[in-house]
């Protein structure tokens, strides 16, 4: 799917906004949440602009799948054995930013159920 206007990530993705990009793949791009929760807290992207993970999921699965394995990938990189990924879907319970992402959260212990 192309770009979406004034969409914040799709700026991110095409480098008209500036990020702390730390992993890129030809479909996703990975970089540091400006409002990090936890030592590591990264946002997994597609480069394609999708709302949310489900839509990303049902129209290019292969990209999805690309999100989990890109933040598998910086966990190592940035030597956490355990991490939380999140995918917030819908204002309800949280998100903020409607281009699919994917958090990676690491370096902190966690509790369950998130609040
Ligand atoms: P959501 O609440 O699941 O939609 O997550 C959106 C995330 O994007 C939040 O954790 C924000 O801190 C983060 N965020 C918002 N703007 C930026 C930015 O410009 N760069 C990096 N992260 C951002």
């Amino acid at each position: 799917m192309a770009a979406a206007p004034d969409c914040l990530f799709c700026r991110i993705v095409a480098g008209d906004l500036p990020a702390e990009v730390v992993h890129t793949t030809d479909r996703a791009v990975a970089f540091r949440d400006i409002n990090a929760q936890a030592p590591t807290h990264v946002l997994v992207v597609p480069r394609a602009h999708y709302a949310n993970a489900a839509e990303l999921a049902h129209a290019d699965p292969e990209s999805a799948a690309e999100l989990v394995r890109v933040a598998a990938e910086v966990a190592t990189t940035e030597g956490h054995d355990d991490y939380r990924l999140v995918f917030n879907t819908g204002e309800g319970v949280g998100q903020t930013v409607f281009h699919a992402h994917l958090h990676l959260l690491a370096g902190r212990s966690m509790t369950w159920p998130p609040g």
